[in-house]
């Protein structure tokens, strides 16, 4: 039989990523894919509905005016961007461009489950090292065999954000590979390695669309890194990768950074509240710099039972199965009628 008999063993042996439940219903309270729940900058949308015109036409295949809007934005040279259909595609990027079967990634447990999906399909070691403590870094950082390793700062689905003291510890702890700091959600508290890029060339950064930017349906990454190290990298990139409508639109959302602060800073307000009234309901409720936060039941088989009664009313949020964190829940932040939804569910569970 031929068919799946072709398929290189990595991939057949492999787990697929699963994403959390998207569900389009209006009436369900969508807490559980991290999106925002505020709408895109007014400015993206109008330029997205005016490159409709332009579809019959490939787009320009560098996103060259969206990497020169992220150049101005972040205060680097337009060489160190490159731009990808999400922040996914970079990470795939990377991994197709740097890593040979058997190579060695590394990440830090419990973090985003990706890294570990794209490793096994690129035949890669990966080993994950437990956080220390409550999610900080090991004080021993032995990465001299690593040729990728990973921190999203803040990180998922903790929320913990790392100074950049610590990413400059790590930076120095890789002397072999590439230390990708994944900032997908770092406007929600303003950290960044941006300013390190000058002094380690083997730091990349990635950041997304999909989150602070309202623009999870659009599909927009950037990647940040030194230009010898992009130029590698645009070779195994799909060279019309990031269609017209998302180049129009992230360009423009970039160029809207007043609106960015108001909904990041709304996000981030509503999150410190509700971390305060999860407390007060008596719940452990990590600190987040991130759009989401992370509460931890008394037991995994509670967390499950609190789960399935958020959804039955309407209410989704994200549990993982995962080593742990198998009694915690974690819950992105909507707007405030969203976590007041939330809240007066969870409570009604709780009693
Ligand atoms: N990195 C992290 C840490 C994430 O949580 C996500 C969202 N699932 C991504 C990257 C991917 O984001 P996107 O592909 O939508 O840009």
């Amino acid at each position: 039989m031929v068919g799946k008999n072709v398929v290189r063993a990595c991939i057949r042996d492999m787990q697929a990523y699963i994403p959390g439940d998207a569900a389009e219903d209006a009436a369900v309270v969508k807490l559980n894919q991290n999106e925002n729940r505020y709408p895109p900058s007014p400015r993206a949308v109008k330029a997205i509905e005016s490159a409709l015109a332009g579809v019959a036409i490939y787009p320009e295949s560098t996103s060259r005016t969206l990497r020169e809007a992220a150049a101005t934005v972040y205060d680097v040279p337009v060489d160190h961007v490159i731009a990808g259909n999400g922040s996914d595609d970079i990470l795939r990027i990377l991994f197709h461009c740097c890593c040979n079967p058997g190579d060695v990634a590394v990440a830090f447990h419990p973090t985003y489950s990706y890294y570990a999906t794209l490793a096994a399909m690129h035949d890669v070691r990966y080993r994950l090292i437990d956080f220390e403590g409550e999610y900080r870094l090991p004080d021993s950082l032995n990465l001299d065999d690593a040729k990728l390793v990973f921190l999203p700062n803040p990180n998922a689905p903790t929320g913990t954000v790392f100074p950049e003291a610590e990413i400059r510890r790590l930076l120095q702890a890789v002397p072999n590979g590439l230390v990708v700091v994944d900032e997908a959600y770092a406007d929600f508290c303003a950290v960044t390695a941006m300013p390190l890029l000058r002094e380690f060339d083997n730091l990349v950064i990635v950041r997304t669309f999909s989150k602070s930017y309202s623009l999870a349906g659009l599909r927009v990454g950037l990647g940040f890194a030194r230009p010898e190290l992009l130029a590698e990298l645009e070779k195994v990139r799909d060279f019309y990768n990031v269609d017209r409508l998302a180049q129009a639109g992230a360009e423009a959302a970039l160029l809207d950074q007043d609106w960015l602060r108001y909904i990041a800073g709304k996000v981030a307000a509503t999150r410190d509240a509700t971390i305060t009234a999860l407390r007060e309901l008596g719940l452990t409720v990590y600190d987040s710099g991130a759009n989401f936060v992370l509460v931890r039941f008394p037991s995994a088989a509670r967390a499950r039972e609190i789960y399935e009664g958020l959804r039955s009313r309407n209410v989704l949020v994200r549990y993982f199965d995962t080593r742990g964190i198998d009694d915690c829940l974690r819950v992105s932040i909507g707007t405030d009628t969203d976590m007041d939804v939330f809240k007066k569910e969870l409570e009604a569970l709780l009693e």
